[in-house]
């Protein structure tokens, strides 16, 4: 089969390789229809590995070069042992996380934390390929009235779904997210499930401004333009947001975070960060405040699903390119380029 690999930083290539086939038990191969480019993958293909290991991984013995790609749609081609409602030839999304299954953070339920875990395409060959093995505990059926397209954003949204329950937010909330890229989309649409009431999002393009107004935010702010700390406060009565979410993983962004949110609230860190963070102690302890960090999702896909399903999630506007996966070195660098042009780009291996 063909795979995108990825061989270096700037360097993928649309290689010949093994189709996978005779999944162990705890594995299953999907045939791909869709696969979203991740902030995740951009990083890696910017200026990798980061979150690929050179040396053999420790659950999947895996190693690159090793297709990217873990938001993913497609078919069941083989299951490594049987599963009560899958069958082969079902469409099927996938919780691509690799987990351990026996130690203290796996048997909690806790999966996501699993020392030893890792995702499909970074910790194996990931689903930028005509096929994809993936854990068979994260193989999610989808039913008919939702689309191969909307499946492969599960993903990316269930991302959304569990930083939201990690903030706590109930029906009549206020909500800041700072940051209205592809993370942020998927905190607001799952913010607004939650049941907020005003929903506020803070991000510099006038162009996602644009699309935050038209899937229905409260306000949108420019923070070069406006102070959104002052804005949100003059708009909650003067008390502030219930909760800030960050998607930017921007430092300085997440200290005002924490002098933004009301007292009691609940700043939860979404977005991919490194660096120290400096804010005054008191700021938390005189007020009240908690910081929590959120990291993907537990169990999540499958609501996402059923969101969908429902008609309770509409994540179209989230889906803005659509390109053959033959050409997906070339989809990479334009990305690269110009990140502000797209929030998520899907790749397929079929033929378009
Ligand atoms: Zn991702
Ligand atoms: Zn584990």
């Amino acid at each position: 089969m063909k795979a995108l690999r990825w061989h270096g930083a700037h360097d993928l290539r649309w290689d010949e390789v093994p189709t996978p086939s005779a999944p162990r038990p705890h594995e299953a191969v999907v045939e791909v229809t869709w696969c979203g480019v991740c902030g995740t993958d951009l990083h890696e293909f910017l200026e990798g590995p980061h979150m690929i290991r050179t040396g053999p991984h420790p659950l999947t013995g895996a190693r690159p070069p090793l297709a990217l790609g873990h938001e993913l749609s497609g078919t069941v081609a083989a299951l490594g042992a049987p599963v009560a409602g899958i069958a082969v030839g079902d469409r099927v999304t996938a919780d691509p996380c690799w987990r351990c299954g026996v130690c203290y953070w796996c048997t909690r339920g806790e999966y996501h934390l699993c020392p030893k875990g890792g995702s499909v395409g970074l910790a194996s060959p990931g689903a930028f390929a005509e096929y994809v093995t993936v854990p068979l505990a994260g193989l999610t059926p989808v039913p008919d009235n939702v689309s191969d397209e909307m499946a492969a954003v599960a993903e990316p949204l269930a991302v959304g779904l569990h930083a939201v329950s990690r903030a706590g937010i109930r029906p009549g909330d206020n909500v800041l997210v700072v940051g209205g890229g592809p993370i942020g989309v998927a905190v607001i649409l799952a913010a607004r499930i939650a049941g907020a009431a005003g929903l506020y999002v803070s991000e510099p393009l006038a162009g996602r401004r644009d699309m935050l107004r038209a899937l229905g935010v409260t306000e949108a702010f420019d923070p070069h333009e406006v102070d959104v700390r002052r804005e949100v406060f003059l708009r909650t009565g003067r008390i502030g947001p219930d909760a800030v979410i960050d998607a930017t993983g921007v430092p300085a962004l997440a200290a005002q975070a924490v002098s933004t949110v009301r007292r009691g609230g609940r700043v939860v860190l979404a977005g991919v960060g490194h660096g120290a963070v400096a804010f005054d102690m008191g700021q938390l302890v005189f007020y009240e405040r908690a910081v929590l960090g959120t990291l993907g999702y537990t169990f999540d896909i499958p609501r996402v699903i059923d969101l969908m399903s429902a008609g309770r999630l509409d994540a179209s506007a989230l889906v803005t390119g659509r390109f053959p996966l033959a050409g997906g070195a070339g989809v990479f660098a334009d990305l690269a380029a110009d990140r502000a042009r797209h929030l998520k780009v899907l790749l397929t291996p079929k033929d378009m």
